[in-house]
């Protein structure tokens, strides 16, 4: 059984746009809104439903920064971050 035929194991980054193994990465999911933020959330098992970004976990500020989330997202935001901060600030680091 191959996976490579049934899913591309490479992702593109929403900040640097390099394109890395998924392994590497963490898959970002919309998992609600907040007023009028559009609430982000850590999806380290890849598997959760909707529409979903990936990123490398240090190009959270370089996602923000150039609005990746927007058009992985089609939602012009402001997005809210804090639980991916979250969750990237207890990675181990590598
Ligand atoms: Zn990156």
């Amino acid at each position: 059984m191959s996976e490579r035929s049934r899913t591309e194991p490479v992702r593109t980054c929403l900040g640097c746009r390099e394109r890395s193994d998924r392994n590497t990465m963490l898959r970002l999911v919309v998992s609600g809104t907040a007023g009028s933020h559009v609430q982000l959330s850590p999806d380290p098992t890849g598997a959760r439903p909707g529409r979903g970004g990936w990123i490398h976990p240090h190009c959270l500020d370089q996602a923000i920064a150039r609005r990746g989330f927007g058009r992985a997202f089609r939602s012009g935001g402001p997005f809210d971050t804090s639980a991916v901060e979250s969750y990237i600030t207890a990675l181990p680091p590598q």
